[in-house]
């Protein structure tokens, strides 16, 4: 491919030579040639994945002053030497900094000093700033976790909806939005937030995690339990509790080690109590410990001297193992987003990894309970946010419910459908198919054909239990009033009873054969790829519901 910008305008090649590396790392090249030729990028790529070059590159080499949008004062000052180290002009602006600090850096900013500034949200509200940047040429606007300026998000900055009326300020920079958390409704809300408009450019990748092998096990017993955790253990790091190779040394990052990962900080003593007495090297970490002995906890596993650690969510930053071999959680955290920031721990190193989410029934009113109990003293959310959060948990039990490759799953739910695998031949649910696979394939995809079409007839006019009564053959004054109740569709699954048809309707949904449109009635859709597999053109690679057991998700609400 031809790298960007060549031949035609700043030389980017040999800017990238001048920032220190020697070539682009996938995608780099086509995000800076999209964000050059449509002026606009949303960016979204996993933490790591070498958002920063993106707007540091063209930075650096195209005329004026870029202005660079981040609410991690550390992350700015550390780009910031690291460019100067280079040679290339860059500052920071943060309240942290003295009073005439800031006036000198604005002042030497005025005169076109910088190619990159870094600036705090908070700078935004500042008329003095504002005035330079509109005396000044400013070729680009790098937007760095634009997800801040999302209500919904998990980190709402309330600052960064200032950004809007800086980027109308200078309507001919570029911009550039990068974010590592959007979902596809985070998405347009960063753009309308920002004034993009909705067919602004969208790169998405860097997701796929094609090493990890990710099950879920639905559990309650705590004996069978314990049985799968011991032997998930063992199996993904190799050995024995108790067992060390000979000859091991603490700092071979091969060695291979694990997190747990609890709902409660009760629950961390106990397992990481447990595991001990198994003979386990583990410990608990939470941020009710003291900081000396939370200190502690991370050397040791930074050091290789652990083989687990059991921690609440407040295990994360700052863990530097690639060797990590299994993540397990005792119970689903609170959204997609977070457990695959969790999970994606393990297997840094690139080498086969293992995933395993445990859920029983009570994972449902434990996090409700968490929900509307809010963070900490605060007052109680408001109900709307309950609401959210609440559908942003149900969207992981509906991942959790399955049927499809859970990969390829989880890169639909970012929209990174780009780098899905058509099945990663790893996860539980791959591994049941390819057992299963001579079982009566023709079986499922007939029951599976059956239900797209009940979605086919139903599309963009009723929900899914309207599907349901439809394939049941049920009175229902919709299908009467509508006259579905006359066409084959009606009863053609009647040998199957509610529950059973919404779990497989729920599974066409993870699947991608099935999504809903409409904003207070939700409605289904029959998407593209599932009139393919309805006309039997696409296999339906799917696992049906196991047959008479009913599971704790039939609870869940469409
Ligand atoms: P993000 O902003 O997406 O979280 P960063 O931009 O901080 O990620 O990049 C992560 C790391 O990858 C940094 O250490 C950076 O120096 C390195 N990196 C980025 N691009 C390249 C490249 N083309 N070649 C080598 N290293 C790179």
């Amino acid at each position: 491919r031809q790298e960007p910008g060549a031949g035609d305008g700043p030389d980017f090649l040999g800017a990238l030579q001048r920032l220190g590396y020697q070539s682009f790392r996938p995608g780099q090249a086509e995000a800076i040639e999209v964000l050059m030729q449509r002026r606009r990028l949303l960016l979204v790529a996993p933490t790591g994945g070498g958002k920063s070059l993106t707007f540091q590159l063209p930075g650096s080499a195209l005329p004026g002053t870029t202005i660079v949008l981040s609410p991690l004062i550390a992350l700015m000052a550390d780009q910031v030497r690291a460019l100067e180290a280079r040679g290339v002009t860059a500052t920071f602006l943060a309240s942290t900094l003295p009073g005439p600090e800031i006036s000198a850096r604005l002042g030497a900013m005025a005169r076109g000093h910088y190619k990159l500034v870094y600036v705090a949200p908070e700078r935004l509200g500042a008329p003095a700033f504002r005035d330079i940047c509109r005396r000044i040429a400013v070729p680009l606007i790098a937007i760095d976790e634009a997800h801040c300026i999302s209500e919904w998000g998990h980190d709402f900055r309330p600052e960064y909806l200032q950004i809007g009326e800086l980027l109308a300020d200078l309507p001919r920079a570029r911009v550039l939005a990068c974010t590592a958390t959007a979902t596809p409704v985070v998405r347009d809300e960063i753009l309308s937030r920002l004034g993009l408009p909705a067919d602004t450019p969208q790169i998405v990748r860097g997701f796929a995690r094609p090493n990890l092998a990710l099950h879920v096990a639905e559990e309650e017993d705590r004996r069978s339990r314990e049985r799968l955790i011991d032997h998930t253990l063992e199996a993904a790091l190799g050995r024995a509790p108790g067992a060390r190779p000979s000859g091991h040394d603490a700092e071979d990052m091969s060695y291979g080690t694990a997190i747990i990962y609890a709902p409660t900080r009760k629950v961390t003593e106990q397992e990481s109590v447990r595991l001990v007495t198994r003979g386990w090297r583990a410990e608990a970490y939470h941020a009710g410990l003291e900081g000396p002995q939370r200190d502690r906890v991370q050397a040791r596993f930074s050091r290789g001297e652990l083989d687990i650690v059991v921690a609440t969510n407040a295990f994360g930053m700052g863990i530097d193992r690639g060797d990590v071999r299994a993540v397990i959680h005792l119970a689903p955290p609170g959204s997609i987003e977070a457990y695959y920031q969790e999970v994606g721990r393990a297997g840094r190193d690139g080498r086969d990894a293992l995933g395993l989410l445990l859920i029983a029934p009570g994972d449902l009113p434990l996090r409700r309970r968490l929900i509307e109990r809010g963070g900490g003293d605060d007052s109680p959310p408001a109900p709307a946010v309950v609401e959210h959060k609440w559908n942003t948990f149900l969207e992981l039990m509906r991942w959790a419910e399955g049927g499809s490759c859970r990969h390829d799953a989880i890169l639909r739910h970012f929209g990174d459908e780009g780098e899905a695998l058509g099945g990663c031949a790893r996860c539980d649910v791959c591994r049941q198919l390819s057992a299963e696979a001579d079982d009566d394939p023709e079986a499922t995809t007939l029951i599976v054909r059956k239900a797209l079409s009940a979605v086919a007839r139903i599309h963009r006019r009723f929900g899914l239990q309207a599907a349901v009564s439809l394939l049941r053959g049920a009175a229902d004054e919709r299908l009467e009033r509508t006259g579905l109740v006359n066409t084959p569709t009606f009863g053609a699954l009647r040998d199957h009873d509610g529950p059973w048809l919404l779990r497989l309707l729920r599974r066409c949904v993870v699947a991608g054969w099935v999504d809903f449109t409409g904003d207070d009635r939700p409605v289904v859709v029959l998407t593209d790829i599932g009139r393919q597999v309805m006309r039997g053109a696409v296999p339906a690679r799917l696992l049906l519901p196991p047959r008479h057991r009913p599971a704790a998700k039939d609870m869940l609400p469409g």
